[in-house]
Formats: C-alpha cells, sequence, structure tokens
C-alpha cells in the first residue's frame, strides 16, 4: 500500500474553552500532548499536532479517525483513506499567534471553533481572525461547537453573530457547521468540509528542501551500548521541498563555537530514515510533522537542543543571525491597552521561523526595533518575526514585522 501524505496544514482558532482541543480530539481520536502554556517556559515553542486521516465510506460524507467506529464505516463498510491533514493545536492563545505568525509552520487552512452558548466574537476569536488574516490564511471552516448546550434558537442567535462577525471578509462564504465535540455530533459533517475546504499542498515540491527543526529527541534507553546507538532525531515540518533518506543535509545555527572567534559552525550529517508517526517512508513531503533520524550524535539534540534550527541540503540555508533589525507592526488585539514603545534595553522575545530566542532591544525607533540575540537564528531576510513582550508580568504577543538585516 502506497503511504498517503499529510498534505496541508489546519490550525485551530478560536477563544480559550471554546473547545479547540476537544474538536481535535473527535476528529483525531487522539489526545493532543499538553504542554506548557507559558512562552517564557516554552523557549522553542511546542507544537501540539495530530494527524487524522480522511475516509471515503462509498456515501456523501467523508469520515475520520476520530468518525470511524473500530476502524470501520458507519455502514459497516472498509474506509478508503483519501487524505492525510495534520491539525496544529497549541495550548494558550499566545502560543498560538506566535506559531500561526513566525511561520514556524505554514498554515494552509483553519478550523474556528465557535463556543455557541456565547455571544460571538470572544476577544480571541476576533484576535485569531485577524492573525489568520495577516498570515494570508484564506481556507477556514467554522465550527459551531457546543450546540448541546443550547436550544435550536440560541443556535440560530450565534450562527447569525458568526455570519455578521465574518461578513465582507474573505471568510464569508466559510461554512459553519454546528457541531458538540463532547458528544461527537456531526464530526463526520465536519470532516467533509475541511477535506473539501482545504487545498493539498503540492506546488512546492520543486523548491529546495527547507525544514523547521521544532523537536529533537535522543530516542536511546540509557545505557544503550555504543554499538546499539540510534542516530539523533529531528522532529519537524518540512516548508518546501522534499528530503529523503541518505540525502546529505547542513542544519543552522549549528554549533556554538569559541574559537578562532565567537560564532555558529553548521552541522553537516545524513537522514538515515524518516518516519510518520510510526510510518517509515523514504520521502519527507511539506504538510506534515515528520521524524527525521540523523547520523548526529543522540547527545546532540537530546532534549530538544537543536529545536529552532533549520534543515536544507548543503549550501542552500538562509544566513545565521546575532542580531537583527526588525520593523514591527502592532497585531490586533481586540482587548487591553495600546502597549507602550519598545525602549532600550529591553528583553523581548522574538519567533523566527521555528526558533523562539530572548533578545534585548538595542535601539528602538517608531517602527523599527535592532535587537541583540541570546541565540542566533537561521532565516532569509525578508522573514516574518513575531515580537513578544512582558507586559503586566505575562508574556503577550505584540508586534510583527519582517526581518530587514
Ligand atoms: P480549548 O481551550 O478551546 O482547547 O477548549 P477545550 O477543548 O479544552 O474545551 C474546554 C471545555 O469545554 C472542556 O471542559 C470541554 O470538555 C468542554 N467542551 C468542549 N466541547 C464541548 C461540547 O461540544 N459540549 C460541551 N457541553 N462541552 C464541551
Ligand atoms: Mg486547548
Amino acid at each position: 500500500m502506497t503511504f498517503v501524505y499529510p498534505d496541508a496544514i489546519v490550525s485551530t482558532a478560536g477563544h480559550v474553552d471554546h473547545g479547540k482541543t476537544q474538536t481535535t480530539y473527535a476528529l483525531s481520536g487522539v489526545w493532543v500532548m499538553k504542554h506548557s502554556e507559558e512562552i517564557k517556559k516554552a523557549m522553542t515553542i511546542k507544537l501540539g499536532y495530530t494527524q487524522i486521516g480522511v475516509y471515503d465510506c462509498g456515501d456523501e460524507y467523508y469520515y475520520s479517525d476520530g468518525v470511524l467506529n473500530a476502524g470501520k464505516c458507519p455502514n459497516g463498510q472498509e474506509p478508503k483513506l483519501v487524505r492525510r491533514l495534520s491539525l496544529l493545536d497549541v495550548p494558550g492563545h499566545e502560543v498560538l499567534v506566535a506559531t500561526m505568525v513566525s511561520g514556524a509552520a505554514v498554515v494552509d487552512g483553519a478550523l474556528l471553533v465557535v463556543d455557541a452558548s456565547q455571544p460571538a466574537p470572544q476577544p480571541q476569536t476576533a484576535e485569531h481572525f485577524a492573525v489568520l488574516d495577516i498570515i494570508g490564511v484564506r481556507h477556514m471552516v467554522v465550527a459551531q461547537n457546543k450546540i448541546d448546550l443550547v436550544s435550536k434558537e440560541k443556535a440560530l442567535e450565534n450562527y447569525e453573530q458568526i455570519r455578521k462577525f465574518l461578513a465582507g471578509t474573505w471568510a464569508e462564504k466559510a461554512k459553519i457547521i454546528p457541531i458538540s465535540a463532547l458528544h461527537k455530533v456531526n464530526i463526520d459533517a465536519l470532516v467533509t468540509h475541511l477535506a473539501k475546504e482545504i487545498p493539498k499542498r503540492e506546488a512546492e515540491l520543486g523548491k529546495p528542501a527547507r525544514f523547521s527543526v521544532l523537536r529533537s529527541f535522543n530516542v536511546n534507553p540509557p545505557g544503550t551500548p555504543p554499538e546499539k546507538l540510534r542516530g539523533g532525531v529531528l522532529g519537524g515540518t518540512l516548508l518546501q521541498g522534499v528530503l529523503r533518506v541518505g540525502d546529505e543535509i547542513e542544519l543552522r545555527p549549528g554549533l556554538k563555537i569559541d574559537k578562532p572567534k565567537p560564532g555558529y559552525q553548521p552541522i553537516y550529517t545524513k537522514v538515515l530514515s524518516i518516519e510518520y508517526s510510526g510510518y517509515k517512508v523514504d520521502e519527507a513531503r511539506p504538510g506534515g510533522l515528520v521524524g527525521i533520524m540523523t547520523g548526529l550524535d543522540p547527545a546532540l539534540t537530546k532534549a530538544d537542543a537543536l529545536a529552532g534550527a533549520v534543515v536544507g541540503k548543503p549550501g542552500t540555508l538562509p544566513p545565521v543571525w546575532t542580531a537583527v533589525e526588525v520593523d514591527v507592526k502592532p497585531i490586533p488585539r481586540a482587548a487591553g491597552e495600546k502597549p507602550e514603545p519598545f525602549k532600550q534595553n529591553e528583553v523581548v522575545l522574538l519567533a523566527v521561523g521555528p526558533a523562539t530566542v530572548f533578545g534585548v532591544v538595542q535601539a528602538a525607533k517608531k517602527d523599527v526595533i535592532t535587537v541583540a540575540l541570546k541565540k542566533a537564528v537561521c532565516a532569509d531576510q525578508g522573514s516574518k518575526v513575531v515580537v513578544i513582550r512582558q507586559i503586566k508580568n505575562r508574556w503577550i504577543v505584540t508586534n510583527y514585522g519582517t526581518l530587514k538585516g
């Protein structure tokens, strides 16, 4: 059987407690790992990814792993796997916003989850929608969730509020599917519309490989004898191109060195094996989370040590930066007061591609800041940068912009 690759990344969106995680579970049948809520602790953004299979059962609907009954269609037929989607369910509003904007994962579409028992839109619903707009997402399905909690009249009222909120935007015609994620009601309709609405990411297969390292692991149990050691594993997502078993790869920023002068040295290694949640394949493609076993010493990859790095064929990677100039625009926020201007020596967090690093503001003009980074990042000039500031002891995503130099 040929492997069906996950072919698109769908980000959940919506106000806290509206049911993003519950809906992800209803679709996938798998609970997304719970990570730390706090960006500061999360240094590198931890992506909550699940994969859902989309199946044809020979009727008008599609079904997903969470909907099939012990792997069987509701009509008893053998399900036919049509495609796989990667669902991104990041805990915490700020982390979700940072992940979406920084381009750590290129988002192909959104699943906006709205609680039918509350007036719409709630503040974070509006903020997420604004962010989707900024990053250019143009495919969305709305799950009108918790339908079990409301009367028909309330549900219709809430539906009209969502329609009004989306009126005049690119999502004006987005499908709004009433569901109960908790009771798994109408999830088949949700899968069907997601599978139809979210386009497959195909166009980028011809570009040079660019892989975002989001996690890195040592998969050897303690005490493994040296001859049995397995190489360091990189977990992440291909932004473009393909990587194959046997490919020579370069990893940047790489290793921090002091001599001959302080800086970073790229790491060169080889792809030894490729795995999509348990499936071994010969080729990694954009659209999903993939694990790449390399020839690296596993000591180098343990405990996310290489998270935030970028991988590609040798000589194709963008430059490494230890200081960046960023032109900054405010992220539209539905609630809260206007943040103060940036101050010299202010400590900020920057999310650039897969990397989230602390930095110190060296200079701040009205729309441009220069930041000295505590850890280098590898990124193209013009890459999106997200600025996260500490406001009243909370880390808030305040600005976004591009890396100018
Ligand atoms: P998130 O913050 O958007 O990820 O929200 P969660 O998925 O964690 O859900 C928040 C709470 O709402 C949890 O207690 C869920 O059990 C509950 N919940 C989610 N979906 C439904 C639903 O369809 N009906 C009801 N009654 N409760 C739900
Ligand atoms: Mg959640």
